[in-house]
């Protein structure tokens, strides 16, 4: 419209100002506007394909060919109208009849432009589908190449930990153990981050133990946290459900980000994570806080924090790594589990993320109804001695909300002035004006009686308790082993939380005698080999080496096996060479089950075991419960002769 009233005062300027436009005109004037309009239009589509994936992109470009070809007709209309045109003041209209002419002319010239942009923005398209298909590519690569050492962490973490152990060491390596778990949960999920970009990613709904998923990611950062002098601090709602169902592993990958973002950008004071619950009519809403005392993010960049491959500051690559996808990918994952990430923040103050998800309620409610209730603690008094504010706050926080009155103090001097009277003292062992071994001294010296639990930071010398400790817990302190702590050092209960009873052996022993099968393992890596004969051997296999696919073969030729654990990747020959010439070559013996054992962990190399003929799939890092479920079917299928169907579908290996 706009455009149309320029034109008509550009024509009126020629004509003189009292000239009636005639009707004629009026509708030129109009199909010169809606062609201005169109390219309009187009203007923006193809500014907006900067942004577009290769799928939207082909089809924006498709757009705007339809586009053109529409406009283009619509020129040539107008052309030819301004052309026939006979105006009645002939000096005045031929300058507008130039005018026009020229304005279509300029029209022709954009189509021309446009064509161009069109085709540059096929060629990105291109460019994009190229692009898409290697960095699949290269994330399956990647992929394969870190899964490959983890599966020797995993491994050896698992034999390491059936060992004799201090609880020291079992806690150590239990968080690499939890650590590497979930660093590989994290890796499939960079796998996943090409279905969550096509829509095509799907949540999961297991049951979990809640606060092991958080307390994992904790321990994950406990180390980096100590390394920079920063505390973390976990609240968790007493109301909180043990067991829930939902995608564990989503959640955890947040988590691990949010965290993750919140270490990083701290230096000093610390992180603290607050979990609520609030029941639905089935199930729970969690929301989760996690805030930080670090640099904060300015309020004009908050905009840009969800977007992928961007950070608020490009200097921050530099200084702190990432690449920049994990809030985008964060802030996907809790939308599709029904939530979306809030965000506040102050430059120089500190951040605070914040989210919600929806989980559902254990089908199995005798699971839950196997946990111990919970020891009533109210009515006792407790002084938190601790400088750091956040640690203090989250300890404050979680003490009262299990009924206990809460004092909390910074330093020692206030501990001793406000000491009396409490039953209970959680004291800081780094306090800025004494240590905390000196400081139980010095309180019991004034006469306060009442026990102490002496809270460590991580890797700190381990000296003597002495008298005046009645506990001590490793930071950060996780608010289920603090209430078993309390109801230790209150009740007299007995309960140790430092070396949880472990449950029998994850190693069945006896499991090669219920399960006989003569075993070949081919695999060319030297770690891996180590791992998975070690773990044969540890459920009672003898099994064989082979280091390559024609190894394999040779071997197979001069003597029978049941079952070859094949892995995928390998010199000379590799696995589903290895196994096609097993499946085509005639042989005197039953020929074996080929269980693969690989890490390639994505759909497409489980469908090629398949057909190359292989039973079963598994991936790497192989654990041990998976390994003894996996040859359990394998013992199976050879003693129904081979018939009974044992191929899994991909989701059941998925889940
Ligand atoms: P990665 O992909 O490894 O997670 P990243 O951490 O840089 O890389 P995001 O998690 O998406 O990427 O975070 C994006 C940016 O947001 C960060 O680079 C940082 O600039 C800013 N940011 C995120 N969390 C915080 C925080 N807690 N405090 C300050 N800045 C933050
Ligand atoms: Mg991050």
């Amino acid at each position: 419209m706009f455009r149309h009233r320029l034109l008509q005062r550009q024509i009126r300027k020629h004509l003189g100002a009292e000239t009636v436009i005639p009707d004629q005109w009026q509708g030129l004037l109009r199909a010169v506007e809606e062609a201005y309009e169109q390219f309009d239009h187009d203007r923006k589509l193809s500014e907006r394909a900067m942004q577009l994936s290769s799928d939207e992109l082909l089809a924006a470009s498709q757009r705007l060919q339809e586009q053109y070809a529409h406009n283009l007709t619509a020129l040539t209309r107008l052309r030819a109208s301004v052309a026939a045109l006979r105006p009645t003041d002939a000096a005045g209209a031929a300058h507008a009849q130039d005018d026009l002419l020229t304005v279509t002319g300029l029209l022709e010239d954009l189509i021309a432009h446009r064509k161009e942009a069109e085709l540059a923005m096929r060629r990105a398209a291109e460019t994009a589908e190229a692009a898409n298909r290697a960095k699949s590519d290269f994330l399956a690569n990647m992929s394969h190449e870190i899964r490959t050492p983890m599966n020797a962490i995993i491994g050896m973490t698992s034999l390491l930990l059936e060992l004799p152990l201090s609880p020291e060491q079992r806690e150590y390596i239990d968080t690499i153990r939890s650590s590497g778990d979930a660093l590989l949960d994290i890796i499939n999920d960079i796998l996943d981050f090409s279905k969550i970009e096509s829509g095509r990613f799907e949540i999961e709904s297991q049951p979990f133990d809640l606060r092991l998923c958080i307390e994992q990611v904790l321990d994950l950062f406990a180390a980096r946290a100590a390394e920079k002098g920063i505390e973390l601090g976990l609240y968790c709602d007493p109301a909180m459900p043990p067991v829930v169902v939902g995608d564990s592993a989503r959640l955890r990958q947040v988590l691990v980000n949010l965290f993750g973002n919140a270490v990083k950008f701290t230096e000093r004071g610390g992180v603290a994570a607050a979990v609520t619950a609030a029941p639905l009519t089935s199930g729970w809403r969690l929301n989760f806080v996690i805030e930080d005392s670090g640099i904060g993010i300015p309020a004009d960049r908050m905009n840009r924090l969800f977007k992928s491959f961007s950070q608020v500051d490009s200097s921050t690559t530099r200084r702190f790594g990432g690449t920049g996808l994990g809030l985008a990918i964060s802030a996907r994952l809790v939308e599709l589990m029904g939530g979306h990430i809030g965000v506040t923040s102050e430059v120089g103050k500190g951040t605070s993320f914040s989210f919600g998800i929806d989980v559902g309620p254990p089908e199995d409610v005798e699971f839950a109804a196997q946990l111990p209730a919970r020891a009533d603690l109210s009515a006792s008094r407790v002084l938190v001695v601790d400088d750091n504010a956040i640690t203090r706050g989250v300890l404050e926080r979680q003490l009262a909300s299990w009924g206990l009155a809460v004092t909390g103090v910074g330093d020692a001097a206030a501990a001793l002035a406000r000491g009396a009277g409490c039953d209970l003292v959680l004291l800081d062992f780094s306090l800025p004006d004494m240590d905390g071994l000196k400081a139980a001294a010095a309180l019991r010296a004034a006469g306060n009686a009442s026990p102490v639990i002496l809270l460590t930071p991580r890797g700190a010398a381990t000296g003597a308790e002495g008298a005046n400790v009645a506990a001590r817990m490793t930071k950060p302190i996780k608010p289920r082993e603090l209430h078993a702590v309390l109801v230790r050092v209150l009740q007299g209960g007995s309960a140790t939380p430092f070396a949880p009873a472990r449950s029998d052996s994850a190693y069945d022993r006896d499991f090669a005698r219920r399960h006989p099968l003569r075993i070949l393992v081919a695999e060319d890596n030297p770690v891996n080999s180590k791992v998975i004969l070690l773990m044969l051997e540890r459920i009672g296999y003898r099994a064989d080496l082979a280091l390559n696919g024609r190894e394999a073969l040779r071997q197979l030729a001069r003597q029978p096996y049941d079952l070859v654990l094949m892995d995928m990747q390998m010199p000379e020959m590799d696995g589903l060479e290895a196994t096609r010439r097993i499946r085509a070559v005639a042989s005197a013996h039953q020929p074996p089950y080929v269980l693969a054992l690989t890490a390639n962990a994505r759909k497409e190399d489980y469908n090629a075991c398949l057909q190359a003929g292989m039973q079963d799939f598994l991936s790497k890092p192989v654990r041990i419960d998976g390994l003894m479920a996996a040859l359990a079917r394998a013992h199976e299928w050879l003693h129904a002769g081979g018939r009974a169907a044992s191929v899994r579908s991909w989701p059941e290996l998925e889940a």
